[in-house]
């Protein structure tokens, strides 16, 4: 299909229906690329039936950035074991973008960094908070002594709620720069 075409066709649906569509095309494709290299199966009835027997269905919205598109957040005794988006959210009316989609990740994945790493020899090794916080906070004291507070540039998350804003700011005051700006200005 030519560029023209998907224009014309993005352009009757509208953006968002547009977008739904394109990204089932995508799944249908990923589908069938594990398909054919026999990484997938077929569900169990159990687990059709119900693979979380006893979950709760938590209406939420995704942290990661200010557009708070609704998620529907699957708990199993305490653990959230599946995500799905909220059809009914005003905001994002049942879709989210690629960060959002899988918000589970930032929990579950087990690439999830828990504790302060440090990269020895080339190799990354465990150490204790105290230790990151010293030696990270001994560098920053070394180059704000020796290039003036400006050496610096804070940037915002746009994870930070309110809270965390605010202090991030005030720390920013605290070193003496208004180097600081967001994230996404970047
Ligand atoms: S799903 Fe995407 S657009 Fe929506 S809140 Fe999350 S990061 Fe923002």
């Amino acid at each position: 299909m030519s560029k023209d075409e998907l224009k014309d066709i993005s352009l009757k649906l509208g953006r968002r229906n547009f977008l739904k569509l394109a990204s089932i095309g995508a799944g249908i494709g990923a589908t069938s690329m594990f398909a054919s290299t026999n990484n997938v199966r077929e569900a169990t009835k159990e687990e059709i039936k119900n693979p979380f027997p006893g979950s709760k269905k938590v209406k939420t919205i995704c942290s990661i950035c200010s557009a708070g598109c609704g998620v529907v957040a699957e708990v199993q005794n305490g653990v959230w074991v599946r995500q799905d988006v909220a059809q009914d959210h005003p905001i994002s009316e049942g879709s989210h973008c690629c960060k959002g989609i899988d918000q589970i990740d930032l929990v579950k994945s087990k690439q999830r960094v828990k504790h302060p790493l440090k990269k020895v020899d080339g190799k990354w090794q465990r150490i204790s908070w105290k230790q990151a916080i010293e030696e990270i906070s001994e560098k920053m004291l070394k180059l704000r002594a020796e290039n003036g507070p400006d050496v610096a540039m804070f940037l915002g998350s746009a994870k930070f709620n309110l809270q965390q804003a605010f202090y991030f700011r005030k720390f920013a005051a605290m070193w003496g720069t208004n180097n600081i700006d967001h994230v996404a200005r970047i």
